[in-house]
């Protein structure tokens, strides 16, 4: 078992962000801003807000945390989304989801300026990236491009199985994945809830990319030899040996690939830093764009 070290790469993209806003600060350009927002106190979300804000301090961006109360309405939230995006210093900014049920995740979405969508989850930059034009990718399906990238794993000609639909995993990657780019070019099978025979589309596949978030799903038993797994799962499950009473696991029951010829991410260390780190390349570029 070889580890795709995703931490590792991470730390590399946020050295070479580093440099770039060094650079910058020294010609006396503007500082990146990334702003998150936040409504209600769910823990997860909490700590994902938080981690983003740490890796902002690490490469010299400006931060901002505008936190909501859970019972804040749509209209409330809109008008807030409004002023962020004539906010001139805010390069970029994102709503971190899960959004309260009384608020429409779409609505929210489609407020933020399409210039300002470092999540590229607005309609107008999901568009540009299902046609292939330059723009910002939503940062888990590009930390993925971006571990196949380094590690030039070849995907041309290869079958590729993405498990899970989601609009920001599973729909993004299978579309990047297929495409006519040199790190692409993969023939892609999306899998899904109601897919059929999932061990023989797991066995027949070179690549698979997890994004169902069931805890230890794939098994050793699945896969071929010399394959490469990309685990995005992220469950917490329970541990009385951990002070925290949970540990953090994928979708991919690592344990029982220990001794088996395939390539892994690893959960946590693998797709979780790279998502980070895609978003404040992300915000790099936006606030490049309005040089
Ligand atoms: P989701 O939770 O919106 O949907 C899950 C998907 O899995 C659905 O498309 C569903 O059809 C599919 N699915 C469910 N059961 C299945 C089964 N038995 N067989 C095949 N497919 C099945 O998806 P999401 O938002 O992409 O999240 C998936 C996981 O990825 C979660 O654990 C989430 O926490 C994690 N995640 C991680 C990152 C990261 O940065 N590492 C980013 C986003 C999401």
């Amino acid at each position: 078992m070889k580890i795709i070290d995703g931490k590792k790469i991470s730390n590399d993209v946020l050295d070479e962000i580093k440099i770039v806003v060094d650079e910058r600060i020294k010609n006396r350009k503007k500082v990146p801003h990334l702003a998150a927002v936040l409504v209600g106190d769910d823990g997860p979300s909490e700590t994902y807000v938080k981690s983003k804000i740490r890796a902002c301090e690490r490469v010299g961006f400006n931060s901002s945390l505008f936190k909501f109360d859970m019972d804040i309405s749509q209209d409330e939230l809109l008008k807030e989304i409004i002023k962020i995006n004539e906010n001139q210093d805010i390069d970029g900014f994102i709503v971190q989801l899960p959004l309260p049920s009384n608020i429409e995740q779409e609505k929210i979405l489609t407020q933020i300026s399409p210039n300002k969508d470092v999540d590229g989850f607005h309609p107008y930059n999901y568009g540009k990236m299902t046609l292939g034009i330059d723009t910002f990718l939503p940062a888990t399906p590009a930390g993925i491009v971006e571990l196949i990238k380094r590690y030039k794993i070849e995907l041309s000609g290869k079958k590729c199985l993405v498990i899970g639909r989601s609009q920001i995993v599973g729909l993004p990657i299978s579309i990047l994945l297929g495409q006519n780019k040199s790190y692409a070019n993969a023939t892609v099978t999306v899998a899904h809830s109601q897919t059929k025979h999932l061990d023989l589309l797991c066995a027949s596949s070179n690549i698979i990319i997890s994004a169902i978030g069931i805890p230890n799903f794939l098994k050793s038993s699945m896969v071929s030899d010399k394959t490469v797994i990309i685990d995005v799962g992220i469950s917490r499950i329970e541990d009385s040996t951990s002070p925290r009473g949970y540990k953090i696991v994928g979708d991919v029951d690592i344990e029982d690939f220990r001794d088996r010829d395939i390539m892994i991410t690893p959960v946590p260390g693998g797709v979780g830093p790279m998502t980070i780190a895609m978003l404040l390349q992300n915000t790099l570029k936006a606030c490049q764009l309005n040089d």
